[in-house]
């Protein structure tokens, strides 16, 4: 079993535990793989979340760097019990960010093995930090009505991913549908120029081989799937996307949680094949040597269920 994107309170204030108690408890619960992503640092003092005011930028980019050696040490320490990846999760809040990742990825090689390519900004305004957040981020966006309104802030949404995936390829697109966590009854199918944007995305990201996740996180968010929900798992499917699972975890607390609903949700969605991360001898689109491997046999039947499920 595999998940490929993780936090921890050890270098994320908005998570808990420490790296190692993360990598512990997937152990214990049966994961062969499982990917450690911190969140990059940010570039600006207005982009620092409350809990993070006592830190200054500088203390931000360390802590990202602490991370990398902290979790390279821990690849080796239980590289018999469990493969661990490590990646990290992007940012785009404005384009200081895209450029201080290309030179972050620069200066650090081959220790950053993989991206999980998200967003979590529209317009500068994060999306999923509270209500009144996300309604601050959607009245930015100047419209005659709630619908043209709600549409400008999807189409620069889906805008701000295109441009993520063209500059970095991230071998997994993260919780592609992020932008409805607030309005989990929103379709797509309502908004035909964001469908065109989506399916733009989709296309680009299959062409250069991505693997889109299915994310668990989403029930805790009080969603009745997980990310990305159905219509959105029907667009990739449509364009032979493939699929890999992820706890979004952040801390111990969380390794694994609710991936017995992530199964049913699979079975309901008709997902029958799993693709995870693997270390390789040759690059890929990025130029990172990591490659996609088919999830070898039934995952349906995989003994980690048998734990989860009881
Ligand atoms: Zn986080
Ligand atoms: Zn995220």
């Amino acid at each position: 079993m595999h998940s490929h994107h993780s936090h921890s309170g050890q270098f994320c204030k908005h998570a808990s535990g420490s790296l190692e108690d993360v990598v512990r408890e997937a152990i214990r619960q049966g994961f062969q793989v499982y990917g450690l992503t911190e969140h990059v640092p940010r570039y600006r003092d207005v982009d620092l979340y409350p809990e993070e005011k006592e830190l200054s930028l500088e203390e931000l980019s360390k802590q990202f760097k602490d991370f990398l050696v902290e979790a390279h040490r821990l690849k080796s320490l239980y590289a018999s019990q469990i493969t661990l990846l490590v990646g990290l999760e992007t940012e785009y809040i404005t384009d200081l960010d895209l450029r201080g990742l290309e030179t972050l990825l620069k200066e650090l090689g081959e220790r950053v093995e993989y991206l999980v390519g998200s967003v979590h900004h529209v317009n500068g305004i994060p999306i999923d930090f509270d209500l009144p957040t996300y309604g601050s981020a959607l009245a930015s966006f100047a419209a005659e009505n709630d619908q043209g309104r709600q549409e400008a802030f999807l189409l620069a949404y889906f805008d701000a991913q295109y441009e993520l995936l063209q500059r970095f390829k991230p071998e997994l697109i993260g919780h592609l549908d992020l932008c409805r966590l607030y309005t989990p009854s929103l379709r797509f199918g309502e908004y035909p120029t964001v469908c065109e944007k989506i399916e733009r995305n989709v296309r680009y990201a299959v062409d250069y081989g991505a693997l889109f996740e299915i994310n668990a996180a989403a029930f805790r968010k009080q969603w009745t799937t997980a990310y990305p929900a159905d219509d959105i798992i029907e667009i990739i499917r449509s364009h032979g996307g493939r699929f890999a699972l992820s706890d979004d975890s952040h801390g111990p607390q969380a390794v694994g949680l609710n991936y017995h609903r992530l199964r049913e949700y699979l079975i309901h969605v008709d997902v029958s094949e799993l693709w995870y991360l693997q270390r390789s001898s040759t690059s890929n689109a990025a130029g990172r040597t990591i490659q996609a491997v088919k999830f070898d046999g039934e995952w349906l039947d995989h003994d980690f269920w048998r734990q989860t499920t009881t």
